[in-house]
């Protein structure tokens, strides 16, 4: 009745936790900021709408937004790409989606962090690709360069990368970014970075591997940095050819952004950088209180340079889940990221300080299932 294609793909397992409510629960497992949308962006929208700007815009997006979406990307990452070469898409989601359809042929390989963000699995198996897990390692789960190396046989064909990481907020450094590049062009790879959490970022520096080589798709959006998750809306930017082959799915399947997002993300970007820097400053806030309590009970864990999750080692994650939620926190297993991800759970820090305060006093109680 339905495509054996889909056989191999599971529904996600944090798309369920996100559905978890009650009234004494803590959701810790949602991937969202809870921040609004910056002013500026909501007032755009309502222009927008006053304005009668609810039709299709270009497929590519509307120029103004691609022209300042080339300009931070020469401004923040060093990177000079024509804005003809950008295409404003439906959140990353659809970035990556498009990326695996357009790119991934039947027994392509494709590296992918492990643990990692769930669609890339699912978005390589839907284009008939072979996903082969890159084991992040140790307690920081380090992207080794080398490790890559040692994946790589004749049927690869790309590299996704992802920092700072979902789910382990972890940051990549520079070197092994840019051997992770170097080594992309000696063996003619693409590198695919998934950029979402670009801004929300402590103590390190991001770097993009755009910056050392042109064989980098860059991915980013606007669900995290601006809390837009619902306006679904993001990007991509490739060298030339790659982007014609892209069209080919873009055109057909969303047509282009929609238009009043489109007006958001350019308020966005040309808005004040204290709304991003409040947001950062709130979540380091929260990062330092959940890793303090976490350390004090004895939970091993990161300290994670970006994004808003925590990765710890738990032991058993399905015990742990369950004894978590019986005192009403949401937490995720670790296994959903993929087999690296066993034994830890990853908590979201997009909720309230008081919350987090509340679910590590809860936490506290079931401290007697971990192995110390
Ligand atoms: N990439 C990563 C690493 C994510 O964590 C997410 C959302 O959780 C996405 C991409 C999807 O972002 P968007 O809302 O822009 O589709």
């Amino acid at each position: 009745m339905y495509a054996r294609r889909l056989k191999g793909i599971s529904l996600s397992r944090i798309r369920k936790m996100f559905e978890v409510e009650g009234e004494d629960i803590i959701n810790l497992g949602i991937g969202e900021p809870d921040f609004e949308i910056p002013e500026d962006s909501k007032k755009a929208i309502i222009d927008a709408l006053e304005e009668g700007f609810t039709h299709y815009t270009p497929n590519k997006g509307i120029p103004e937004l691609r022209e300042a979406i080339a300009k931070k990307l020469k401004s923040d990452n060093n990177i000079k790409r024509d804005p003809d070469d950008i295409i404003v898409t439906v959140g990353a989601s659809e970035a990556l989606y498009m990326c695996a359809q357009a790119l991934i042929d039947k027994k392509d390989e494709v590296l992918i962090p492990d643990p990692g963000f769930l669609s890339y699995n699912a978005c390589v198996k839907l284009a008939e690709g072979k996903p082969i897990p890159i084991p992040l390692e140790g307690k920081n789960f380090r992207t080794n360069p080398e490790t890559i190396e040692s994946l790589i046989g004749k049927n690869t064909k790309a590299i996704i990368l992802n920092s700072p990481s979902n789910p382990t907020g972890a940051v990549t450094e520079k070197d092994d970014i840019k051997a992770i590049a170097e080594l992309a062009e000696e063996k003619n790879l693409i590198i695919i970075s998934d950029e979402v959490y670009e801004k929300i970022i402590y103590e390190k520096k991001h770097y993009s591997p755009g910056q050392f080589t042109e064989n980098a798709i860059i991915i980013n959006g606007f669900s995290k940095t601006y809390a837009m998750t619902g306006l679904r809306i993001g990007y991509i930017t490739a060298p030339r050819e790659v982007i014609e082959e892209l069209l080919k799915i873009h055109q057909y399947n969303t047509a282009c952004a929609p238009s009043i997002s489109q007006a958001a993300a350019l308020s966005a970007l040309k808005g004040p950088q204290r709304v991003v820097d409040h947001m950062v400053a709130e979540f380091r806030r929260r990062r330092n209180l959940m890793h303090k309590r976490l350390n004090n009970m004895g939970i091993e864990c990161n300290k994670p340079g970006g994004a808003f999750y925590m990765f710890p080692y738990v032991g058993d994650e399905a015990k742990f889940t369950e004894k978590a939620l019986e005192e009403g926190v949401v937490v995720v297993p670790g296994s959903a990221f993929g087999y690296n991800g066993k034994d830890h759970v990853r908590f979201s820090y997009a909720t309230s300080y008081d919350k987090i305060k509340e679910a590590m006093d809860r936490i506290e109680n079931i401290t007697d299932v971990i192995p110390i």
